[in-house]
């Protein structure tokens, strides 16, 4: 099965997504869990987590993704905003024990100048908090463009928190195409080796979600911009290529293209009549 969606508005809860994927050909979707930029939360809606499962298993919906708000940043250089970091993480997971099928992305943060090494341990000392035998839902560190002084941009570096945690079995990654085009894997050369290279240092295994975006930069330029599906620096092969790969055609694909919903609607078109597998 191809699974297949984009990044959709929370604003109107989890039935609405659910929905709003299937008029566009999906049977995945991204959402913010709360406010992006402030991380405000709406009220808890059981009723309404409850219908969008009955959907989802009617429709065979695969994995959905909660993303965290950007603003999170468990490696800050102020207390306040690691605390922050933590509460919102563990509030979302509680809130994600009532969907089916989900996993839980989130940036891994920005060092702000402490350095590579004082950020690892900040986040793995934030995940060990955070982190309960109870949890069901995947938390997924995201593969990060490695802009500014961002954590994650190297596959070492996502090792050494797992490493550093002890409820590894919760763990997992979320790449993204267009964050490790611009961090310097040679996604348009040979994914096939980039995924190699995953797989020796993290472990396949872990890998329970796909960003698939374009990029505007080229490879290596450590910017993170998003483009649309065949209109960037990786172009349309290499995307093609990325969905059709065996090792990880199973995985949740998600957009994060620069689109309105009649954009999506057609670039999921596209990838369903060039899936292959
Ligand atoms: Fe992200
Ligand atoms: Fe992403
Ligand atoms: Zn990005």
């Amino acid at each position: 099965m191809f699974y297949i969606g984009c990044h959709l508005s929370a604003t109107n809860g989890y039935l609405a997504m659910g929905k709003e994927a299937l008029s566009i050909g999906a049977n995945t979707f991204q959402f913010f869990t709360r406010n992006p930029r402030g991380g405000s939360v709406k009220a808890l809606d059981l009723d309404d987590m409850a219908a969008y499962n009955r959907l989802a298993n009617e429709h065979g919906f695969g994995t959905i993704v909660a993303h965290a708000p950007y603003t999170l940043n468990l490696c800050s250089d102020k207390l306040r905003v690691r605390e922050f970091g933590r509460e919102v993480m563990r509030d979302d997971l509680e809130r994600l024990q009532n969907i089916d099928r989900v996993v839980y992305n989130f940036h891994p943060g920005s060092h702000v100048g402490q350095g590579e090494d004082a950020g690892i341990e900040m986040i793995i000392e934030a995940l060990n908090d955070i982190l309960t035998e109870d949890i069901k839902t995947p938390v997924l560190l995201e593969t990060m463009a490695g802009k500014g002084s961002e954590i994650g941009y190297k596959f070492e570096q996502l090792r050494r928190i797992i490493d550093g945690v002890h409820l590894k079995s919760k763990l997992g990654v979320c790449m993204d195409s267009c964050h490790i085009s611009d961090a310097g894997y040679d996604v348009i050369g040979d994914f096939d080796a980039v995924l190699d290279e995953f797989d020796r240092i993290v472990g396949l295994e872990r890998l329970y979600a796909f960003h698939l975006n374009d990029s505007k930069n080229d490879p290596a330029s450590r910017k993170d911009r998003h483009e649309k599906i065949g209109e960037g620096t990786l172009g349309l092969d290499t995307i093609v290529s990325i969905i059709n790969n065996p090792r990880i055609a199973h995985l949740p694909f998600a957009l994060e293209t620069p689109n309105d919903l009649n954009g999506y609607a057609k670039e999921i078109e596209l990838l369903r009549a060039r899936r292959t597998v």
